[in-house]
């Protein structure tokens, strides 16, 4: 331990923090906090209880892949990569959009790979987004959004999306926007609610982003899981392509989600844009992971659909249990996440419930209202969200835990 320094003054929260996510990550004493995540998943450890909070799976993913790793390794690829990303990726990364999606970016100059999605959307809002300009998205929101438009100091702006099906009302969106609106920063399928938004939504948010010259960010991590319906990328849409920054990741479809590769594709000029300030950030992503992930997105079509068959039927064991065990659910149409309204069963506070979880029946969820600002927050104040990212076994387990849940109140 190292002994209290001493400071003429105490370290005060930074400006970003007193933005009302940042605040989220303040701990109750008033020092600085960890994310939800880590606060669950730290939890979690200490109960031993099942981790239905933070996102990732409990199997790793292909073989192959993680043998390439390997093997890149062995082979010498060890110091920095390029600045935007090792040639193989990129071009691995363009086939793979245009395979998917008909979407055909120049390797050379409208690809970069990024230190995860984390870093793309981070690079991509600081290059775009500062004091006095708005940046628009849905609520509940990826908890590194608020975070991130905070160290922008650019205003935070939302439209709600309320359950069952978490859409947003189309007119509330028009009047969300405003000259002021630089980037609408887009979530599809979408962390925490599960949901996917149809066509007719996404054109909407593409007409008024061009009438109102904003810029669009999206992040579809989840691309490759979607239940029953087709991932429709933004970029793909009339009027989108000369304005839109896509950012994805290997995490979540190739199950790694600890190797953080990340990459994003748009127009050249704003990809330059972005890449200037991912240079500040990390410079460089991972070397050998890159080379990996370039052989793993060249694997069969079969392997990207087998991807969302096999969770889809892990969605519905956690839905099912988590109808027997009392709560309304709100079954997602993509994600790892299913969401649930614990009124029901009495509760008022998914926050408190979600800290008191692992201990009254051994299962770590992860409580929406921190996904939101404050009016947003009271709106989602007795959801929860579970992830389903496990194996059939361990979700049937946690569904039996659950089913006490109400006993135990
Ligand atoms: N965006 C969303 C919507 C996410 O859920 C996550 C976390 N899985 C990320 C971005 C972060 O992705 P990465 O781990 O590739 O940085
Ligand atoms: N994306 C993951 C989730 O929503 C968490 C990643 C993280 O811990 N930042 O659960």
């Amino acid at each position: 331990m190292h002994p209290p320094r001493e400071l003429s003054t105490p370290l005060a929260p930074a400006p970003w923090q007193r933005t009302a996510l940042g605040a989220n990550l303040l701990a109750p004493d008033g020092g600085l906090g960890v994310t939800i995540f880590e606060e669950m998943t730290t939890l979690a450890v200490q109960t031993g209880a099942i981790n239905l909070g933070q996102g990732f799976p409990d199997e790793d993913g292909p073989l192959e892949i993680r043998e390439a790793a390997r093997a890149a390794i062995a082979a010498g690829a060890n110091q920095y990569a390029p600045g935007k990303g090792i040639p193989a990726l990129r071009e691995a990364v363009a086939a793979h959009q245009e395979r998917f999606y008909g979407l055909t970016p120049d390797p050379a100059t409208e690809v970069i790979i990024t230190t995860g999605a984390t870093e793309g959307i981070a690079a991509s809002l600081l290059a775009f987004a500062g004091p006095g300009d708005e940046v628009l998205t849905f609520e509940p929101f990826y908890d590194s959004y608020g975070a991130v438009i905070g160290l922008t100091g650019a205003t935070h702006v939302t439209v709600p999306l309320a359950a069952p099906d978490f859409m947003p009302d189309l007119s509330a969106l028009a009047s969300a926007f405003s000259d002021r609106t630089r980037v609408v920063l887009l979530n599809n399928p979408h962390n925490p609610t599960g949901a996917v938004f149809p066509r007719a939504v996404l054109q909407r948010v593409v007409d008024l982003a061009a009438k109102h010259g904003s810029i669009i960010v999206t992040d579809e991590v989840y691309e490759h899981l979607t239940f029953g319906v087709a991932h429709v990328p933004v970029a793909t849409l009339p009027g989108a392509a000369g304005n839109t920054i896509t950012i994805s990741s290997a995490g979540k479809t190739f199950s790694l989600t600890g190797w953080k590769v990340g990459w994003l594709t748009g127009p050249e000029d704003l990809v330059a844009a972005v890449r200037t300030v991912k240079q500040f950030l990390t410079y460089s992503s991972g070397t050998p992971f890159q080379s990996a992930i370039a052989m793993g997105l060249g694997q069969p079509d079969a392997f990207f659909h087998g991807i969302a068959a096999t969770l889809e039927k892990k969605r519905d064991i956690l839905s099912a249990g988590l109808r027997d065990a009392g709560f309304d659910v709100f079954t997602p149409r993509g994600t790892y996440f299913v969401n649930v309204d614990t009124a029901p069963l009495g509760i008022t506070d998914a926050l408190d419930l979600a800290r008191r979880l692992p201990a009254l029946v051994g299962v770590a969820a992860i409580p929406v209202p921190v996904f939101c600002h404050p009016e947003g927050a009271e709106r989602t104040r007795s959801l929860l969200r579970f992830a389903f990212c496990k194996k059939a076994g361990v979700l049937e387990e946690a569904a039996a835990r659950l089913a006490t849940l109400r006993g135990r109140l």
